[in-house]
């Protein structure tokens, strides 16, 4: 496409805007759909080792923890609610790290 007129240059300009719309609007999609697949495929996964994750209850927290190499995985301020607790919730967590 060669604009030889000042309109033939704006036509061409509007369709160059217009498939670069297009292909930012198909570039974001893409990473959205990534995202969902990356979130499906690590949901409840452990980092360390992959195995799936068990959710145990202590309180108002839930602890996921991996059966195969017991790692915890504590969800945002979930330490802070542990360490201000004044139950028992720590040691009750604790033992979990000691169960055979
Ligand atoms: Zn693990």
């Amino acid at each position: 496409m060669k604009p030889s007129t000042i309109e033939d240059h704006h036509i061409l300009e509007q369709e160059l805007t217009r498939r670069l719309q297009k292909l930012e609007a198909e570039q974001h999609a893409m990473a959205a759909a990534e995202k969902r697949r990356q979130k499906e495929l690590h949901w409840m996964r452990c980092p360390k080792c992959g195995h799936q994750l068990a959710t145990e209850h202590y309180g108002a927290v839930e602890i996921d923890v991996c059966p195969s190499c017991r790692g915890l995985w504590l969800d945002a301020n979930e330490l802070e609610t542990i360490l201000a607790s004044e139950t028992g919730l720590f040691r009750a967590c604790v033992k979990v790290l000691h169960r055979k």
